[in-house]
């Protein structure tokens, strides 16, 4: 077991002052393979006097040499590719080839593309007799999750850093490592001290400090509904810019003349990617209700597909769920579900067997029938666990899709594209995808309602990190 004993604070690894440490899990097994220090809030407070000691020169260095740093930091990771995947597919449980494409592909992008969207961006503009420039907010505090770890990062720490600004990153306790080693990363492409700091911990300790500290100008989180609200709220009390990324309830809505067999396909993988713990995942199947045989008998086909097993077994196509917990509660949420009425089509909240499942966080992958109103219906579940509900006519289908309290992502199928797009511009969310259409790195990504209020990816991640100023010039 490895032991992690420092945080990354003014460019050095400073030794934890508690001896306080947190497990890490392998998801697959449940062996605590390695331990990080739980800081404390003095640690927090230390960090962000590093990064604000850090903010002028670096805020006063052009955006093309903040963003050769970004690309140093690109090449550092995916020359690292091997190690952070299987790190990675240890602390999330994402099959280990899956991994490597998306919880260390992407990273490795989305620093490099915010390299070069900041060399592209137009940072100042004339309008009439002002000059209105574009300078970093200041002092960033980005508070991450477990699913994507590595890449939620990336959102938030690239962009902030080409934007001209300082940082703290608290990753979330459950899967930390692939922090430590980005620090690492940032630390060999010698970007200067206080510029990226690092505290691991928890989020009442170390979070809520980023969130209440005077000299922290903005809070980037990503997470659970439940503490967006709570960081919203004591940020508001120091008038910090809040960016957050919340939970999510994606409908996948089937129009009656949509291709059925890449629909159903499509959305069951869209709902089961990293084992549905996917903030956008859609999680919820709209289909036309005297379809719903045929739907059935796809789902059960698509399902069948998706060997559970061990993150690093070959032929795994899903693995476990992050943790105890998160599997105690998604198959808590499957037994309500039941009792409510649920028909099962797939799965269930028995403990899967098989060779390699007896000790990690497996869930059955799990396929029920619904009604419209039902807890199942509307609450995110986060975990494999697809819901699908059938309607009468097109405006029942989106006055569903529109019954909760999200409003992250989604899907409408149609073998019609311009009735698609009238039917995705009535949904209520950030994203919608027509017909299976693949995620867009460049195009903004974030949520209306309770799941956020952030924007990310691209041009429209790096404006969360910039304010404007105007400057008024004599004629
Ligand atoms: P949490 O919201 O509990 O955790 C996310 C991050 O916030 C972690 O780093 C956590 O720290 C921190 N945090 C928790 N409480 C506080 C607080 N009071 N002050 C400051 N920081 C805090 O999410 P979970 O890890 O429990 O993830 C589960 C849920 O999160 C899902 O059901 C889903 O709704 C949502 N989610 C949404 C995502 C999205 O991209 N939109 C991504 C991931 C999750 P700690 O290390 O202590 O956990």
């Amino acid at each position: 077991m490895t032991s992690y004993p420092s945080h990354y604070i003014g460019g050095a690894w400073v030794p934890a002052q508690s001896g306080a440490v947190l497990p890490v899990h392998d998801s697959s097994t449940g062996e605590e393979f390695a331990r990080v220090p739980a800081g404390t809030a003095a640690e927090a407070a230390r960090a962000v006097e590093a990064a604000r000691a850090a903010f002028g020169a670096w805020s006063a260095l052009s955006p093309a040499e903040r963003a050769d740093y970004l690309d140093k930091i690109a090449a550092g990771l995916k020359a690292r590719t091997d190690e952070l995947a299987t790190t990675i597919a240890r602390e999330v449980g994402m099959p280990l080839k899956l991994a490597r494409a998306v919880q260390v592909g992407a990273p490795v992008f989305n620093w490099s593309n915010t390299a070069k969207t900041a060399r592209e961006f137009q940072w100042e503009k004339r309008v009439g007799h002002s000059l209105v420039v574009r300078e970093p907010v200041g002092v960033v505090g980005c508070i991450t999750p477990w699913n994507f770890p590595l890449n939620q990062i990336a959102l938030k720490v690239a962009p902030a850093l080409a934007a001209g600004c300082t940082v703290v990153l608290k990753p979330s306790e459950i899967a930390p490592l692939n922090a430590i080693i980005l620090a690492e990363v940032i630390h060999a492409a010698g970007v200067p001290p206080g510029v990226f700091n690092l505290v691991n911990g928890l989020g009442p300790e170390v979070g809520e400090v980023l969130a209440t500290h005077p000299e922290v100008d903005m809070l980037s989180f990503t997470g659970s509904t439940r503490a967006g609200k709570r960081v919203g709220e004591l940020a508001s009390q120091t008038v910090k810019r809040v960016a957050l990324e919340l939970g999510g309830k994606s409908a996948s809505v089937v129009l009656p003349d949509a291709d059925f067999a890449a629909a159903v396909k499509g959305s069951v993988s869209a709902c089961l990617l990293n084992s549905g713990q996917t903030c956008s995942a859609h999680t919820r199947l709209l289909v036309p209700q005297e379809r719903y045989e045929e739907v059935k008998a796809l789902a059960l086909e698509a399902v069948a597909r998706f060997t559970l097993g061990p993150s690093l077994a070959e032929g795994t196509k899903l693995g476990p769920l992050v943790s105890a917990a998160q599997r105690d509660r998604v198959t808590g949420l499957i037994e309500l579900g039941i009792r409510e009425g649920a028909e099962v089509i797939a799965g269930g909240p028995q403990r899967p067997q098989g060779e390699g499942l007896d000790a990690g966080y497996f869930v059955q992958p799990t396929i029920l029938r619904v009604q419209p109103g039902d807890t199942l219906a509307r609450e995110e579940i986060f975990g494999p666990v697809l819901v699908v509900i059938t309607y009468a006519d097109e405006d029942e289908a989106v006055r569903i899709a529109n019954d909760t309290v999200y409003g992250l992502g989604g899907g409408v199928w149609s073998g019609d594209e311009a009735h698609a797009i009238a039917v995705a511009r009535r949904i209520r969310t950030g994203q919608v995808d027509i017909n299976g259409a693949a995620f867009n790195p460049n195009a903004p990504f974030g949520g209306y309602k309770q799941s956020g209020n952030g924007r990310e990816n691209g041009v429209y991640g790096l404006e969360e990190y910039l304010e404007y100023k105007a400057l008024q010039l004599k004629a």
